[in-house]
């Protein structure tokens, strides 16, 4: 497929580095004279000028460093090249993009504005009604106790809620590295779990823009179906970037991790739904 090249040729090429301009500068605030974007002796911006109008906006939005481009540029790389932006993040690239742990505070913030905004009450655990109802629905005497434990163990993870956040993720991470394991591309775990929440970021920025156009919740709307899809393309397409992989071995690598996953998460919910039974 001539443009799936094409477009990965494209998606490759990292973008722009700041480049150096001959331009002769004097520091505002120590007075030297050099050449660069940064003063070599207190390292202020070659840039900074009178404060103006402009300014105060740019302060206003810098608490946050959404000020500068890094954060419009790594929220578009999310789209369009995914794995590739991340794995430059990872690999020594960090001023080019907008750090991940902020990256995935601002947006989870603009998520609950979205959800003020359009009136759609935002409840506190995505996936884990959906799980209820499909243990709900086909349970049978015996599977109701087990249904029992099982609803223990969440009203545990609900009450806790940070907790279970960083444990799903952690799984994820784990079952990740299992998965990939003898790809040539080698992450750590800490590398991987900085790229999780890279694609937290963008599963929110999907889940406002759901809000906004059909003012509902991401598992709420007539779109549910379509859209997991969508989530589960740039997975896919993520990991294909991340680990250097074709689209068919990326694809059994997600299944592969999907596995692990299941398999991690079932023995330790019985390990839990037996804890939480003698305690
Ligand atoms: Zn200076």
């Amino acid at each position: 497929m001539k443009w799936v090249k094409r477009y990965d040729q494209w998606a490759r090429v990292r973008q722009i580095h700041p480049v150096l301009s001959d331009e002769a500068h004097t520091c505002t605030n120590c007075g030297t004279d050099y050449h660069g974007r940064f003063c070599p002796q207190c390292g202020l911006k070659a840039s900074i000028a009178r404060l103006r109008f402009k300014n105060l906006f740019q302060n206003f939005l810098d608490i946050w460093g959404m000020g500068s481009r890094p954060m419009f540029r790594t929220i578009a790389q999310l789209f369009t090249r995914p794995g590739y932006m991340i794995a430059d993040y990872l690999s020594g690239h960090q001023p080019l993009y907008f750090p991940p742990f902020k990256m995935v505070v601002v947006v989870t913030v603009i998520y609950v504005l979205a959800g003020w905004l359009r009136g759609v009450p935002i409840d506190g655990f995505l996936g884990m009604d959906f799980f209820q109802d499909i243990m709900g629905n086909s349970a049978s005497e015996r599977g109701k106790v087990l249904l029992d434990m099982i609803n223990a163990v969440v009203a545990w993870f609900n009450d806790h809620l940070a907790f279970a956040v960083i444990f799903g993720q952690t799984i994820n991470v784990v079952a990740t590295r299992l998965a990939f394991r003898k790809a040539k591309v080698k992450w750590t775990l800490v590398e991987l779990f900085f790229a999780d929440i890279y694609i937290s970021a963008r599963y929110y920025i999907i889940a406002t823009l759901c809000i906004l156009i059909f003012k509902a919740e991401l598992d709420e709307t007539p779109a549910f179906g379509l859209l997991s899809f969508i989530i589960f393309l740039y997975y896919w397409l993520t990991l294909a970037q991340l680990y250097n992989l074709g689209p068919w071995k990326s694809l059994m690598g997600y299944v592969r991790k999907t596995l692990w996953q299941v398999l991690i998460i079932t023995v330790s919910t019985i390990l839990f739904a037996f804890i939480v039974m003698i305690v």
